[in-house]
């Protein structure tokens, strides 16, 4: 099938030195891949069949779909949820209070549908991949696949998925989880670009090192873990406290610093840790939001950027608005140095352009992150009129001072090709319905917390 995307303003994206911006031009997808970008003059050369479906792209700003590189989407029925006796001192008590309370909640309904309006309002952001860390302990089995189902089937966006290990259930559950991820790694088709795995650890403070070293004995070659590193300063002081070395040196212990390992916030490892993720190629993941509203610390987004490590972003389920999270990363590298050019546009675009479909890639295998010949038809159309002019090298301005800070959404979303929203509508789902249902399915989920 062959669809051709016209007018408006075509934004390449990837890094800073590829970049294009076209006004009036146009996408040529065949299949799931992009075939031709064209030119205004160039439309009216290229041969184009009569059959081709046109999408009208005018009024729009067209650009790679966005990709959110470390989200939660059990998180997504949390929202107003009333917790008696909320009142953290710690984000070890954040965790105990809401989080450990939310997730041992969940049942496969709520698991499912969860993820279903995660996946959903991602979409309205933009977002095309999600790479989620999912934790269900009193329904452990076969929630990887309900959560792949929900993004995948149900909505038709991409995903990597993985179970999130812990010791903190007990044994049993802890074995559960093992299982979990396993099966789900090894059913999973290298080949297909819409699903990928990985092995999930919760955190350190949370797992032993006898379920440490399970995970380093049965993890298959070439599969990352997906944790998260020294979110709160308590992750490193238990870590030292309790075996005597730091949370990445720990890790490096059990071989778990690996080219497709994601490790998430990386707040308080020290410089010696951040040169030993250097060396190990593994991804480190920013959630500027997240930590913000767990008052958790501050990224150190220079002395990772400068050791050549990829750097992605996420929201650590607090929404998906990619853009939003990263007019975030800009505000508070500034507000935390005092230095109002911290954080400049290439900084910002290097982290969500390049290196989060960086991410995407090697988990997935799927080529994201522009629209280019070749790649993975996976684009976001915006309904924005730039009221200023617009070209490659200020679109950064338009994304985060247009469309992010006015809380612009799409209107049209393709992934591989297919349309997931098209003229403002779900394709594949209906919204109203699923929001109907989520809020029954959320006062019974709320109802069973204890
Ligand atoms: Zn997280």
């Amino acid at each position: 099938m062959k669809r051709l995307i016209e007018g408006g303003w075509i934004w390449t994206g990837g890094d800073h030195d590829r970049d294009r911006l076209i006004e009036d031009g146009a996408v040529l997808i065949t299949g799931e891949r992009v075939e031709a970008v064209l030119t205004r003059e160039e439309r009216s050369s290229y041969p184009i069949s009569p059959e081709v479906e046109r999408i009208d792209g005018s009024g729009k700003l067209i650009m790679p779909g966005l990709i959110n590189a470390h989200t939660h989407l059990y998180s997504s029925l949390a929202r107003g949820m009333a917790l008696p006796g909320f009142a953290p001192t710690s984000f070890t008590q954040i965790l105990e209070q809401l989080w450990w309370r939310l997730d041992k909640a969940l049942d496969p309904e709520s698991v499912k549908m969860s993820a279903r309006v995660g996946a959903m309002e991602a979409a309205r952001c933009g977002v095309t991949t999600l790479i989620d860390h999912h934790a269900s302990p009193h329904a452990v089995r076969g929630s990887l696949r309900a959560v792949q189902q929900a993004v995948n089937d149900d909505l038709g966006l991409r995903g990597a998925f993985c179970y999130e290990l812990s010791d903190r259930d007990g044994t049993v559950i802890r074995d559960e989880g093992i299982e979990e991820n396993l099966e789900f790694l090894s059913s999973d088709d290298p080949k297909e670009t819409m699903s990928g795995a990985l092995f999930g650890l919760h955190a350190s403070f949370t797992l032993s090192d006898d379920s440490l070293a399970t995970v380093a004995e049965r993890i298959p070659d070439g599969i990352g873990v997906h944790i998260h590193v020294a979110e709160g300063s308590e992750d490193e002081e238990q870590c030292q406290a309790e075996h005597g070395m730091r949370i990445i040196e720990r890790l490096r212990k059990f071989n778990l610093l690996r080219e497709r390992s994601i490790l998430a916030h990386c707040l308080h490892i020290n410089e010696k840790e951040k040169d030993l993720v250097a060396e190990s190629g593994a991804i480190v993941v920013h959630n500027p939001r997240s930590n913000m509203n767990n008052a958790v610390g501050v990224f150190d987004m220079d002395g990772f950027l400068h050791r050549g490590i990829t750097v992605g972003l996420g929201t650590d389920g607090l929404g998906a608005n990619m853009l939003a999270e990263l007019f975030t990363v800009g505000i508070l590298q500034k507000v935390s140095t005092g230095n109002s050019l911290a954080a400049g546009f290439g900084d910002l675009q290097q982290i969500l352009f390049a290196n989060n479909p960086r991410i995407a890639g090697r988990l997935l295998g799927a080529k994201v992150g522009r629209i280019a010949p070749g790649y993975q038809a996976d684009i976001a159309l915006f309904d924005y009129n730039p009221p200023t002019p617009i070209d490659a090298g200020n679109v950064l301005g338009h994304l985060l001072f247009g469309i992010a800070v006015h809380d612009l959404h799409v209107s049209g979303l393709i992934v591989a090709g297919r349309s997931v929203i098209d003229g403002g509508h779900f394709t594949n789902i209906d919204e109203d319905k699923t929001y109907s249902e989520a809020r029954k399915v959320a006062a019974k989920l709320w109802a069973r917390i204890s």
